[in-house]
Order: structure tokens, then sequence, then C-alpha cells
């Protein structure tokens, strides 16, 4: 298991490194300075090696800093159950994975969470869970919308990961309060997508698009993404990818390898898989290419990079990312939400994951948005009306419910 705690000398040096290796080299990068990347341009990107793939990241890294800053905003991860109805065959949660103990948050746990974050001033959370769509499952995380409402006096903005709903379940909770959706398409190929997924009404390719647009109709800042180094997944594919993210017009992003779980069907095609570092390194690419595509949204540098990678998420805010999310789930659950083998930081404590990070993000050369809810630029721009959303930073201005 790697540790989050900063283990020694020799990470920081490789950290060091890293940020000088991205600074732009002299060579012309003519491709890089094209106003639109087309699909075969994007492949030429996502196979670049020396002069050309210091300069993608370096041209991110530019974009990055003059269209939205050097700032990282924290978002507290609860990931609040994992109990599915869902039969993924990436996810190690999936409904037929027996081997795992399902646990579902008390509201008390949340909201001891949720003031962490608070006092810890992260301004934001994001629960994450399991799928489901039954009455009592949606009463209790409206219940709990407002709870957390009334127990920040609405400081804190709340980001929702809970798969796909009924469009009136987008609206109860955007009205309870939470005001960004995450909901990864995976891969936007649809022949890919029937290969991860079992062939029926609950996992159809076609649905996880109009739910993506519920949630548009919904009012929430939207995120999407997919995932990295699938098997039969190609570079095409991935460009692919890019475009139709951009062609959907995301908020936010978060995107990540695939890390194969034992416990799920994908896993035998574990020989098939490109190196583990390698999907790494296309990950870091296809930041860097979203951020290039989509100047002013907000990216996710998410814990699976950090699995491969020690310093994954911090080398993902220097070509790109601004939003990282600490786990603040309780420890003893934390074992019981392995979607993947290897996931990080299981056995930290949060008080541990914060102040590792700040040191992380620092040597990134970044800065942390302390007590600010980095809302995503893009939607502000898309979304003009102050009045159909809670989009805004309480501080910047009085309009939140
Ligand atoms: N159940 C909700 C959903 O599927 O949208 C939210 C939680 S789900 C666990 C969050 C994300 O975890 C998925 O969208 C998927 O991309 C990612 N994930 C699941 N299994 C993974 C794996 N083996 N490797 C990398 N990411 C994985
Ligand atoms: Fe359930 Fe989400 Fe895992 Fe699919 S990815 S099995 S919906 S938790």
């Amino acid at each position: 298991m790697i540790s989050c705690s900063i283990s020694g000398r020799v990470l920081w040096v490789e950290l060091i490194t890293f940020v000088k290796n991205i600074a732009m080299t002299d060579q012309t990068a003519t491709l890089l300075s094209k106003s639109d990347l087309t699909h075969s341009d994007l492949i030429t990107l996502l196979n670049a090696q020396g002069d050309l793939r210091k300069n993608l990241f370096a041209r991110a890294a530019e974009i990055k800093n003059k269209c939205i800053g050097n700032k990282v905003y924290f978002r507290g991860l609860i990931e609040y159950s994992n109990i599915c109805s869902k039969n993924c065959y990436y996810c190690g949660v999936r409904r037929e994975n027996h081997k795992v103990e399902r646990y579902q948050l008390t509201d008390e746990e949340v909201l001891e969470a949720a003031q962490f974050a608070l006092d810890n001033h992260f301004a934001s959370i994001v629960i994450q869970s399991g799928e489901r769509s039954d009455h009592k499952f949606i009463d209790t995380i409206e219940r709990l919308l407002c709870k957390i409402k009334k127990l920040s006096d609405s400081r804190l903005g709340i980001t929702l990961s809970m798969g796909e709903q009924t469009e009136e379940t987008y609206n109860r909770w955007f009205e309870a309060g939470a005001h960004r959706y995450l909901l990864r398409i995976e891969t936007s190929d649809r022949e890919l997508y029937s290969k991860l997924h079992p062939n029926d009404s609950i996992h159809d390719f076609d649905a996880r698009i109009e739910s993506l647009r519920a949630l548009r109709r919904a009012g929430y800042q939207v995120g999407s993404g997919v995932m990295i180094g699938l098997p039969f997944q190609t570079i095409e594919s991935l460009a692919h990818d890019l475009l139709f993210l951009k062609e959907i017009d995301i908020d936010m992003a978060g995107m990540g390898p695939f890390i194969e779980h034992k416990e799920t069907p994908l896993y035998k095609y574990t020989g098939q898989l490109l190196p583990r570092q390698e999907r790494f390194e296309l990950s870091l690419k296809m930041v860097a290419l979203l951020r290039i595509l989509m100047k002013n949204i907000n990216i996710a540098a998410t814990t699976a990079m950090q699995t491969i990678d020690p310093q994954g998420r911090e080398k993902s805010i220097m070509v790109g990312s601004n939003v990282i999310m600490p786990n603040l789930t309780p420890v003893k659950y934390r074992e019981n939400y392995k979607l993947y083998e290897d996931k990080p930081c299981i056995d930290e404590e949060a008080e541990q994951c914060r102040s590792c990070l700040e040191a992380r993000i620092h040597i990134a050369g970044n800065e942390i948005g302390w007590d600010e809810w980095g809302d995503s630029k893009h939607f502000a721009l898309r979304m003009p009306d102050p009045d159909k959303v809670q989009l805004v930073d309480p501080k910047s201005i009085n309009k939140v419910k």
C-alpha cells in the first residue's frame, strides 16, 4: 500500500525534477499553438514524446495559469456508501462482489466530516456513493443535504456523485442544496461502454448521456470524465473522449487511470493492459489536453493517479488540474470503498492527509484556495443568471440559499 505521508528525500527530489522539466523548451510547438485541436492532432499529442511532450505539459500549465490562476481548491471527499444496485465490470464495489462488507455512513458521521471540512477551511465537500434509486435513499440524501446546509449556514459547497437518477431526484437534491454533480461517462465509445457494463437497461450508454443533460437542466455545474487505460481502449478512443467532453460542454472533469480489481470481471484482462506507468503517463496527457481544449473548467487531480505514482496528484496539478479531494471518510469504512487495488490513504486520518497535501501543493508551485468554493469559471460564463443557481461563492455575492 502507498502511504500518503511525505516519504523521504527521493520523492521530493523527483517532484522538483518534474517541476523543472515541464518548463517550455525553445523548440517551436506549432501544433500546440493551433486554436482548435482535431482528432488527429489529439492522437499525435497523446503519443507525444521528448520535446513535444514537454511542450504539451508546458502549454497546459501556461493556459491554466493564465485562465484560472494557480489556485487549487479542496473538496473533502465523503464516501457515503458502497451499497450499489449496479454491476459495472470494472468496479470493486459492484453489486455482485460479495466479498465486500457493505456500509452506509450515519447522518452523524456525515455531519462530523462536513464539520471537519468547515473547520479546516475546505469550503466544499463531495459526497460519493454507490448508485441507488429507492425512495428511502433519495429521501435520506435530501435530508442530509438540508442538515449540511444548516450546519454550515450555507457556507459549504456540496458536490454529489451518486450515479444516474431521475430528473425529479436531481431537482430535489439541487433544491436541497447540492450545486455540483459528477457523473463520468467512463468512455465516449459506445462499443467499449458495452464491454465494460452488463447489457441491460440500467447500464445503458444513452441513458447515461441523457442523465448528463438532465443534470444541466436542473442547474448543476456538471462534471464528467473517463477512465484511461481500460482493456480494449485505443488512443483513437481517448482522443474521441476529449472531443466528446468538449462537445457536451462540461464544467468540471475527473479522469484517471483504470486500475484493476481482483473481484471484478475485467480482472481477467490484466495481462493485456498497458503497464501502470504508461496508464499514468496517458492520464497526465489527457489532463493537459483537456486543459488546452477547455481552458476555464475545473479539473480534479484524482486519487487513482496517486495510486500509480505517489506524486501523481501533484503532477496532475502541474499540467492542468485545479481541484483535489482529500478523503474525509471515517477510516474504519475506507477498506470497504476500494474501487480498485492499492487505493492510497486508506489508513490516514483526515488531519494527516491535509498537512501532507498542503506541503505537496506548494512544491508544485500552487496555492490553496482556503475558504473558497472555487466554482467552475466555465459554468459562471455559460450560466450568467445568478438567480438560477447557488453557484457563487457566498463571500463574493450574498445570493446563496
Ligand atoms: N456510483 C457512482 C457512479 O458510478 O457514477 C459514483 C461512484 S463511482 C465508484 C465513481 C467512479 O469510480 C466511477 O465513475 C469510475 O470512473 C471510478 N472507478 C470505478 N472503478 C474503477 C477502477 N477499477 N479504476 C479506476 N476508476 C474506477
Ligand atoms: Fe456502482 Fe458506481 Fe461502482 Fe458502477 S462505478 S458499480 S455504479 S459504485
